[in-house]
C-alpha cells in the first residue's frame, strides 16, 4: 500500500486542510500509483481565500517598491537553491523528465528575475508644465486581488508567468493550480513565503470548476489570468469579461514548422523531433504538425524517423529517459486514438508509438511519426497534444502559408531555410504570435511577452514581460498645480491648457 498524501490550500501565509470532503486522485504518471489526494475547494472555502488576499492587499498596495524588490530577489535565490527539488516534484505529478522539468524551472526564473527590476518597469511618465505650473504625472496603480488558473503542462512555470510581475506591481494572488499536478504550486507557496512575502499576499486554492467558477464571479477578484485549453479559454474569457474583471485566457494550439527545399535536413529533422516529443509532445509550444515542402519531404521524414527510433523512453527520474509518459491513463488513450484515426483516414504511419512495449502501469506511449497528413483528418485538426508529430507535404511556400492562414491557431510557428529572403517573408505573413526561424519552440524571454494570436488567446494583452505589467496594472493620471491664491478667479469654462 502507498502513502497518500493529503493535498490542500496554502492560505494566509500557511498551509490548510481542505474542508469541502471534496477531493481528486494524484497520481504518478511513469508508475500509475496514486500518490496523493488534492482538495477540491468549496465556494466558501474560495471566498476564505479572496477575503485574506483582499485583506493583506490593503498592507500590500502602499508596500515599498524596495521591500517589494527585496522579497523578489529572495524568491530568485530560493527558487534557482531548490530548482531540482521542485523539478522532481514536477516530474513526479507531470511525467516529463527531470532534466525538462529542471528547464521548465529555469524558464519560470527568468520572470521572477524580471519582477526583480519591477521599479524600472513602474516609473509612469512625467509631463512638466503642460499647462502655466501645471504638470501631469502617469503612474500604475495594482488591480487588488487577482486571480491564476493553469494547466496541467508546466505546473511550475506558467504559474511563474503570473505571480511575480502580479505581486511586484502590489497586487495579492489566489492561484488554481491543475488538479492534476498542485504540488508544485503548494512548494511555490512555501518558498514565496520564506521568501519574506506578507501572509495572504500569495495563495494557492485547489479544486475543479467549482472554485474556477467562483473566481469568475467574486467581486472582490479584478482580474483573471488563465492558461488551458481553448475550450476553456473561451469560456473563462467569457464569463469574467460579463463579471467585469480583466481577463487574458491562454488556449490551446497547433504549431506548425515549415521545412523548405533549401534547409539543412539534419538540423531540421534534429530540431523537429526535440520539439515534437520533449515532454513526451504536451507542450503548448510543441511541433505538431512538419510541412514539408516540395523536395524536402522524402529526405525528412527518413531523417525523423531515424533520431525517433533511437529516442528512450523510461521513467521521468530516470537520467536516461529523454521522454517520460503522458499525465493520465486516458491522456495516452486519447494519443493512441488519434494515430489509429490518422491511419484509418489514409496518413501513411512511418513509426507507431502503440507498439512500443513498457514495463509496469504506467502512461506511456511510444512516439509516433505519420507521413502524407491532410488537413481533413482529425490528426490535423485536433490539438492531440502527445508525442505524435504528422507531416503534411505541400508543393511550395505559398501552399505552407495557406496551411497557417486556415489554421485556427495562432500560437507558435517555425521556419527551416537557409534563405533569408524567404524567413523575412514568413515573418511578415505568417499569422501566428510567435515565430521561430531555425528555431523550433520560440518561447520569448521574460523581458518579451508570450502570446499567441487566433484562437490561441483571448485577450487584448500577452502574458508576462512589459505586457503582463500593463495586464495588473491600471493607469492613474495626476495632474497639479500650485497657484497663487491671489489670482484665482472662477471659471465655469472648460480647462484649457495656456
Ligand atoms: P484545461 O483547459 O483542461 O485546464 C486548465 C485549467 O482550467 C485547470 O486549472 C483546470 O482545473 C481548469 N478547468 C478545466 N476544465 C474546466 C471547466 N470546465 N471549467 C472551469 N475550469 C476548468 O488544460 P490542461 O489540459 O490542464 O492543459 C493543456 C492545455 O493547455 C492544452 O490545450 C495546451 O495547449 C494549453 N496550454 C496553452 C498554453 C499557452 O500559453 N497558450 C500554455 C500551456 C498550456
Amino acid at each position: 500500500m502507498h502513502e497518500i498524501i493529503e493535498l490542500g490550500h496554502f492560505v494566509g501565509g500557511r498551509s490548510v486542510p481542505g474542508t469541502s470532503g471534496d477531493s481528486a486522485p494524484v497520481f504518478n504518471p511513469s508508475t500509475g500509483v496514486q500518490t496523493g489526494a488534492v482538495s477540491l475547494a468549496s465556494v466558501d472555502e474560495v471566498d476564505h481565500a479572496v477575503a485574506t488576499a483582499h485583506a493583506a492587499w490593503q498592507q500590500w498596495r502602499h508596500s515599498s517598491i524596495a521591500a517589494r524588490t527585496k522579497a523578489m530577489f529572495n524568491l530568485r535565490n530560493l527558487v534557482d537553491r531548490h530548482a531540482s527539488e521542485l523539478a522532481a516534484k514536477i516530474t513526479a505529478e507531470h511525467g516529463k523528465v527531470h532534466s525538462d522539468a529542471m528547464g521548465e524551472v529555469a524558464r519560470g526564473l527568468e520572470n521572477v528575475e524580471f519582477a526583480c527590476n519591477i521599479g524600472e518597469m513602474l516609473k509612469g511618465m512625467h509631463s512638466n508644465q503642460v499647462s502655466s505650473g501645471v504638470d501631469v504625472t502617469t503612474v500604475r496603480r495594482p488591480l487588488g486581488v487577482v486571480a491564476g488558473i493553469t494547466p496541467f503542462n508546466f505546473p511550475a512555470m506558467v504559474p511563474l508567468w503570473m505571480i511575480p510581475n502580479a505581486l511586484g506591481c502590489g497586487n495579492t494572488f489566489i492561484l488554481k493550480p491543475s488538479e492534476k499536478d498542485p504540488t508544485s504550486a503548494l512548494f511555490l507557496a512555501e518558498l514565496i513565503h520564506e521568501a519574506g512575502f506578507p501572509d495572504g499576499v500569495f495563495n494557492v486554492v485547489n479544486g475543479d470548476k467549482t472554485a474556477v467558477d467562483r473566481i469568475l464571479d467574486h467581486p472582490d477578484i479584478k482580474a483573471v489570468s488563465f492558461v488551458g485549453s481553448t475550450p476553456i479559454a473561451q469560456y473563462i474569457h467569457r464569463t469574467a469579461s460579463e463579471n467585469g474583471k480583466r481577463v487574458q485566457a491562454l488556449g490551446g494550439a497547433k504549431n506548425h514548422m515549415l521545412v523548405l527545399p533549401d534547409a539543412d535536413i539534419g538540423l531540421a529533422a534534429d530540431a523537429a523531433v526535440s520539439a515534437a516529443f520533449g515532454s513526451a509532445g504536451e507542450r503548448c509550444m510543441a511541433i505538431s504538425v512538419v510541412v514539408a515542402v516540395g523536395d524536402a519531404a522524402d529526405p525528412l521524414v527518413e531523417a525523423i524517423a531515424e533520431r525517433t527510433r533511437t529516442l528512450t523512453i523510461g521513467d521521468g527520474m530516470d537520467p536516461s529517459s529523454e521522454m517520460g509518459p503522458l499525465v493520465t491513463r486516458e491522456a495516452r488513450d486519447r494519443v493512441a486514438a488519434y494515430v489509429a484515426a490518422g491511419a484509418d483516414a489514409g496518413a501513411t504511419v512511418v513509426l507507431d508509438g502503440r507498439d512500443a512495449q513498457f514495463d509496469g502501469d504506467g502512461y506511456f506511449l511510444g512516439c509516433s511519426l505519420l507521413d502524407d497528413v491532410t488537413p481533413d483528418m482529425s490528426v490535423y485538426r485536433d490539438e492531440v497534444f502527445g508525442p505524435l508529430l504528422g507531416v503534411v507535404r505541400v508543393p511550395t511556400f505559398d501552399d505552407a502559408m495557406k496551411l497557417l492562414d486556415d489554421n485556427p491557431y495562432g500560437n507558435g510557428t517555425a521556419i527551416f531555410t537557409r534563405d533569408g529572403g524567404a524567413a523575412r517573408q514568413f515573418c511578415e505573413e505568417a499569422p501566428v504570435g510567435m515565430v521561430g526561424v531555425n528555431v523550433p519552440i520560440p518561447v520569448p524571454v521574460a523581458y518579451h511577452s508570450f502570446g499567441g494570436w487566433k484562437d490561441s488567446i483571448f485577450s487584448d494583452t500577452a502574458m508576462y514581460g512589459p505586457e503582463g505589467v500593463r495586464f495588473y496594472t491600471k493607469p492613474q493620471a495626476i495632474t497639479t498645480r500650485w497657484p497663487d491664491p491671489s489670482t484665482s478667479t472662477v471659471d465655469l469654462g472648460f480647462p484649457r491648457n495656456d
